[in-house]
């Protein structure tokens, strides 16, 4: 298992309610994400908890990459979803990495459906779009 996070502390994602109310569930395979904004707050927060395994099982088979290596010096400082319909997310997550510069990454995520549970498929921001 990846990083223990304490079940009662705000959830990494950002949402305010506690970790064992929000992606703890999803994280441990009890409850997979209901909708792809769910999927994308769970992917975000498995990330800042350097859960690679949770960010891999959640990657639609065709796009996922073999290895998945998180930086341990990133840390994610917060997550913005600023729209979710349908099967797509738009979002800014702000991170800041090793050297203490911080960037805001924004993206828009497709999600789709396989076995009755939410993958990540790609990233489809325009590439006109600044960050
Ligand atoms: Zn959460």
């Amino acid at each position: 298992m990846p990083l223990a996070y304490p079940p009662f502390k705000s959830c990494p994602c950002g949402s305010g309610h506690s970790y064992a109310h929000c992606c703890g569930p999803a994280h441990d395979g009890t409850c997979p994400p209901a909708t792809p904004e769910a999927l994308m707050r769970a992917r975000y927060a498995a990330y800042a908890l350097g859960n690679a395994a949770f960010v891999l099982k959640t990657w639609h088979p065709d796009h996922r990459p073999t290895t998945l290596h998180l930086n341990d010096h990133t840390r994610y400082l917060c997550l913005k979803v600023h729209e979710a319909s349908g099967d797509e997310v738009e979002f800014s997550a702000t991170l800041k990495v090793a050297g203490g510069e911080k960037y805001v990454l924004r993206e828009r995520s497709v999600f789709a459906q396989l076995d009755g549970q939410w993958v990540y498929v790609n990233d489809v921001t325009p590439p006109t779009l600044d960050a």
